[in-house]
Order: structure tokens, then C-alpha cells, then sequence
């Protein structure tokens, strides 16, 4: 039962087979004895999921079932959910019991699927490897020697053993795709407004955008459908038509014009990755599609320009944790002034504080133009080298991560290193673009390695149609980690 799609689930629980009570009871016992040893959740609630899945059954027996009614899933513990402790990962938010549910929240709530408990995240969701969270490290359950990736390391190391069959993410540099390539499964990012902000705890809000990981391509397409669509509460939500993003799963690719960026295949990209990545793309060639090489010349800048735009939205959005209204307040202060240095001193972690002392440096008087003007002037350039791509091209297609799973520990005194693992993802929430990572292989220690395919504005049900159509000709994405 642990390693099912949630389309299996769905029709488990359509044929009657099994109930969403069942279905809970089995993931919260594998989360019971196998979380500890990973440490994916951050709160998980019994009394909480079994309740909405008695009422998934109820809406099943009663016959106003939801093509998804009663299969659960994790969500980040970025997102507001009511009633639920949700923390961001951080200190400053560990006593946080939210009052009311993010949209992506509802959504869910309104399919009738049951949450199974709140994941592990880098504290704010900063970080590429979990380990800035106030909750102590994710392990990879492919060797727990290892990092799960990050942000989203919860979410992916809880797919990945079969502790949920899905969960939540959210992606401002990477931190869908990253995790999900580092761990096995697969994560799609959307395109920026497509699913709504309203209630996901704000880093970079011009970046930030929540998707789906999970096990297959199919299951992310139904899981963006349940999770997608306009909210006029968040003003940079999109107002377009509902769509059903499964419907093109089923497409032939012949004809597909797969677009390869010469400066991902440059000399970066080594060993067995740049192998499982080759082989991938002879996949695509005998699946009926053409490769064509294009050129995104200013992408070798997009760490640098996201590490000036992100750290910039961070400082000025996390200027709300001071302590007044909610969250964390240090004990022992003489005045306001103190109070807000020491509650924010002693609230946020060391990335934290690094972003929001970058951020307020590159908005000061006299540093503006020189870094934050000229960031937003590069972030431009990138998105035009992608348009001028997708003259040539359906889909581009490269490698998700620069490495497979690192040591635990092995960067996280390396600030720049740790930026580094994204340097094949930031490009695309830069542009805003849509992007998804799925398995391709593995290296020689055994460790999954992911491909990345990016699409053009709403290019999603396409993407999941190359991806789909990768995933019935390979098994990579079938392969569980030893024991899980
Ligand atoms: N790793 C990147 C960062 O630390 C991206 C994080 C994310 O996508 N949330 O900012």
C-alpha cells in the first residue's frame, strides 16, 4: 500500500476496496514508526486526519465524491491550515497555531482530501538541503547519511518512503524541483500565479509559487488540477479559465521539439548525471521527438540576480515577526526596541538573519541602483533569452541539480556552495516559467538523479505530457529506497 500513485488510491476508493479511513490509519502507522528516522513531519495530528477522512467516506457513501475524494496527502508547513500548528520551520512561528487555511488549504479541503500532517522545511524556505529548519534535519531515505534537498525536503523525503502518497511544495529557486530530484520523485512548478499565495507564509513573493510532488507526472496533473485556479485574494493570482492538466497525458510526443541550453551542458555538468541525462534525451529521440540546441546566455547570471531579488522581497516580508501579534517574543526585554531586537535575534536562524541583512543592504539609499536595479534589469534579460528559445523549441529539457543528494553537514558552512545546487532551477522562477523534475537514474552510490523539463507560460498540460510519456516508456520513477 505505501508506495501507490494517487491515482491507484482513487481507484481503490471508487471500487469500494478500501476506505480513506483505512488509507489514513496505514500512512499515519508508517509515519509513526518511520518519521523518527527521517524526521520529515513537523506535526502530524491523528484526530485531525481521521475526522476529515470519516467525512471523505461520508461524502463517498452519500455519493458526492470528488474524482479525489478521500486520498490523503502532506502539505509544507508553509502553509497556513487551520487549527494546524504551522511553524515555517522556524522558531518564530513554533507556537503557531493558525486560524485560518491557506487556499491551497482549502482546495484540498474542498476535494475531500484528508491531511496527513505538516512537512519538515528549510526554516522560511530558505535553504537546498533541510537543514536550516528549527526542527532539527530531513533525511534522504535513499541513505540517511544524506539531505533530502530543500526547501521542500519534508515534503519529498515523506513521498519518497511512502509515508504520504503526496505533498505539498513550494518552489522560489528550486525547492520542488531540487528535493524531488534528490530524492526520487516527481515535483512540478507552475507558472507564477497559476496557483494562489493567499496563506502560504511569504519569502519572495514574486518568485514564491506552490506545485504538487508526488510519484508520477499523471498524479502532479491531478493534483495541480485540484490545486490551481484564480483567488482574488492574492493579487498576482491569474484569472483564467480552469483547465484539466491530465487531459494531454496520453498524447504521442512525435514531433516534440525539445529545446537543449547549451550553457546546462557545459562543463558543470559531469559524470553520472550528465550520463542519466544523455540517456534521457535518446529516450526523448526514439519516443519520436527532435533536439535542438539553444542558447540562454544570461542564465549563468540568475544565482547572482536571485540572490540579490529574493533576499530583497525576504527582508521586507519578514519584517512582520516582531514579536507583537503572533509567534515567538523573547522573555526578557526593557523597552519596545528591545524587544523587537531580541525576539528577532533570538527567533530567526543564521540563513534567516544572512537574507534579511542582504535584503535591507542591496534596498538601502545608495545600493538600490547599483544591486537591486540592476538584478531586476538581468531577471528581464533571462526571461527574453527563454522567449527567444521557445522560438526554436516546445520544451527545454536539462539536468535538475548540479550533484545528486550531498552529506549532511557537507555545505552547510558554505553559503555559496549551498546556492550553487540551484543553479539549473532560479533561472525559471525568475522568468516565472513552469518547471518539473523527474527521476532519470541513478549514480554509483545508488542515489536518484532528476531531469528537468521547462515549460513556456502555461505550458503545464504539455509538460506533463512529455513527462507522462517519459514516465510509461522508464521505471525510474518506480524505484523506492531499500526498506521503504
Ligand atoms: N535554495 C533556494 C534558496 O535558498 C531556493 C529556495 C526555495 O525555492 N524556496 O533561496
Amino acid at each position: 500500500m505505501s508506495q501507490q500513485t494517487i491515482k491507484n488510491l482513487a481507484d481503490l476508493l471508487a471500487s469500494g476496496k478500501t476506505s480513506s479511513v483505512e488509507l489514513c490509519q496505514d500512512y499515519l502507522a508508517r509515519i509513526g514508526a518511520r518519521n523518527p528516522e527521517l524526521n520529515a513531519f513537523i506535526t502530524v495530528d491523528p484526530d485531525k486526519t481521521l475526522a476529515e477522512a470519516r467525512a471523505a467516506d461520508a461524502a463517498r457513501a452519500a455519493g458526492s465524491a470528488g474524482p479525489l475524494t478521500g486520498v490523503p496527502v502532506a502539505h509544507k508547513d508553509i502553509f497556513c491550515a487551520e487549527g494546524w500548528l504551522t511553524t515555517c520551520g522556524s522558531r518564530m512561528l513554533h507556537n503557531f497555531v493558525s486560524p485560518y487555511d491557506a487556499h491551497v488549504i482549502s482546495q484540498f479541503k474542498a476535494a475531500g482530501m484528508p491531511t496527513l500532517g505538516k512537512t519538515n522545511m528549510d526554516e522560511f524556505a530558505m535553504g537546498s538541503s533541510n537543514e536550516t529548519s528549527h526542527f532539527g534535519a530531513v533525511k534522504n531515505p535513499w541513505d540517511v547519511a544524506r539531505v533530502p534537498g530543500g526547501s521542500s525536503g519534508g515534503s519529498a523525503a515523506c513521498v519518497a518512503a511512502g509515508l504520504a502518497p503526496a505533498a505539498t511544495g513550494t518552489d522560489t529557486g528550486g525547492s520542488i524541483r531540487q528535493p524531488a530530484a534528490l530524492t526520487g520523485i516527481t515535483g512540478l512548478k507552475p507558472t507564477y500565479g497559476v496557483v494562489s499565495r493567499y496563506g502560504m507564509i511569504a519569502f519572495a513573493s514574486s518568485l514564491d509559487q506552490a506545485g504538487p510532488m508526488a510519484r508520477t507526472a499523471e498524479d502532479c496533473a491531478l493534483l495541480l488540477n485540484v490545486m490551481a485556479g484564480f483567488d482574488e485574494r492574492d493579487s498576482t493570482s491569474l484569472e483564467r479559465e480552469n483547465e484539466d492538466y491530465a487531459r494531454d497525458l496520453a498524447k504521442p510526443l512525435n514531433g516534440l521539439r525539445i529545446g537543449l541550453p547549451k550553457e546546462f551542458f557545459g562543463a558543470g555538468l559531469t559524470g553520472d548525471t550528465a550520463q542519466a541525462v544523455q540517456a534521457a534525451i535518446n529516450e526523448f529521440r526514439k519516443l519520436g521527438a527532435t533536439t535542438v540546441e539553444v542558447s540562454l546566455p544570461n542564465s549563468g547570471l540568475s544565482v547572482a540576480a536571485y540572490y540579490v531579488i529574493a533576499p530583497a522581497e525576504a527582508s521586507s516580508n519578514l519584517s512582520r515577526f516582531d514579536g507583537v501579534r503572533y509567534g515567538y517574543r523573547t522573555k526578557d526585554y526593557t523597552d519596545l526596541t528591545d524587544m523587537y531586537e531580541k525576539t528577532r535575534a533570538e527567533g530567526f536562524g543564521a540563513e534567516v538573519k544572512r537574507r534579511i541583512l542582504i535584503g535591507t543592504y542591496v534596498l538601502s539609499h545608495g545600493y538600490y541602483d547599483a544591486y537591486y536595479i540592476q538584478a531586476q534589469k538581468l531577471r528581464r534579460l533571462i526571461a527574453q533569452d527563454f522567449a527567444k528559445a521557445y522560438e526554436q523549441c516546445d520544451v527545454i529539457l536539462g539536468p535538475t541539480a548540479p550533484t545528486t543528494a550531498f552529506k549532511l553537514g557537507e555545505k552547510a558552512d558554505d553559503p555559496v556552495q549551498m546556492y550553487l545546487s540551484d543553479i539549473y532551477t532560479i533561472a525559471v522562477n525568475l522568468a516565472g516559467l513552469p518547471g518539473i523534475s523527474m527521476p532519470c537514474g541513478f549514480d554509483a552510490q545508488g542515489l536518484p538523479i532528476g531531469l528537468q523539463l521547462i515549460g513556456d507560460y502555461f505550458a503545464e498540460a504539455r509538460m506533463l505530457n512529455v513527462a507522462h510519456q517519459y514516465q510509461l516508456a522508464t521505471d525510474w520513477h518506480q524505484r523506492t529506497p531499500g526498506g521503504y
